[in-house]
């Protein structure tokens, strides 16, 4: 076998792990639908390409993936410039592949909301007015400059455990910052995001995350999303209302070292 035919066979196997993966995680995320009494194509299954390179994105997203999940800003910066090369297609902006959606759903801190600004469609952990206040200002700078052509849908993180450490703010605090995002320009209000304390029961966190996602739909009919549910507890947050499921692990496999 030569070099270019034994990398040929790696990107083979890979893609067939992660077909084999991929359907499996359909099927798990319409069962889970149909147990909860819910239309299949009310869920959207985002993968998380976290710690995995650039390549497995292109292999998503030859078997039809255009939602990709990030959580570290500069890892998942490199991989946006890079997958246009990956899938044979030149970079149109810096927005990456017109019709492959970045969503960022880690920590985010202040000073990478300029550049995460000019690449997410989406940011699922926007927690504090000082961040969104960040983000809605790279926002309107990415959209002057061009660099992205829409606001950035924003998902407020809401802590379920009171440890501020964990990210996400206090549900007390969530009407006002959803106030303050619905009023920015260059922000979009699209929903909740939360991740369950850890070693919590994920089914009572899931409830209560969705009280709080009916409260703000009463004042904000069109933060419809609702961002729930990983790998291990996504049969739960779907019975929970959870519009889309984070999913890395049961798709990609178990990740070098994990994170937060
Ligand atoms: C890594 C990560 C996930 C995916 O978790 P898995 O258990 O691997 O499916 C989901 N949400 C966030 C915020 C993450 O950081």
């Amino acid at each position: 076998m030569t070099g270019s035919e034994a990398v040929a066979a790696q990107v083979d196997a890979r893609t067939a792990e992660l077909a084999t993966n991929l359907s499996a995680l359909l099927q798990r995320v319409d069962a889970a639908c149909l147990a909860a009494g819910r239309a299949p194509d009310s869920v959207r299954l985002l993968p998380v390409t976290k710690f995995f390179p650039a390549a497995d994105v292109a292999i998503l997203y030859r078997l039809g993936r255009r939602e990709f999940g990030e959580s570290r800003e500069q890892e998942a910066t490199a991989k946006v410039a890079e997958l246009p090369n990956l899938v044979g297609q030149g970079a149109e902006s810096d927005e990456g592949l017109p019709d492959v959606q970045w969503h960022m759903i880690g920590r985010l801190q202040r000073n990478k909301a300029r550049v995460v600004a000019r690449w997410a469609h989406a940011v699922h952990s926007v927690d504090s007015e000082r961040l969104a206040t960040a983000l809605d200002t790279g926002a309107q700078t990415a959209l002057d400059a061009g660099e992205r052509t829409g606001p950035v849908r924003v998902l407020l993180q809401v802590s379920l455990d009171d440890d501020p450490s964990r990210g996400g703010v206090a549900p007390a605090e969530l009407a006002r910052l959803a106030e303050q995002v619905a009023g920015s320009k260059a922000l979009r209000l699209s929903g909740l995001m939360a991740i369950p304390p850890l070693g919590a029961e994920s089914d009572a966190a899931f409830a209560r995350l969705a009280t709080l996602h009916t409260m703000l739909l009463a004042e904000h009919p069109g933060a419809t999303e609702l961002s729930a549910g990983m790998s291990g507890d996504l049969e739960s947050a779907i019975e929970h209302g959870s519009t889309c499921v984070r999913v890395g692990t049961a798709l990609m496999g178990a990740r070098p070292i994990t994170s937060a």
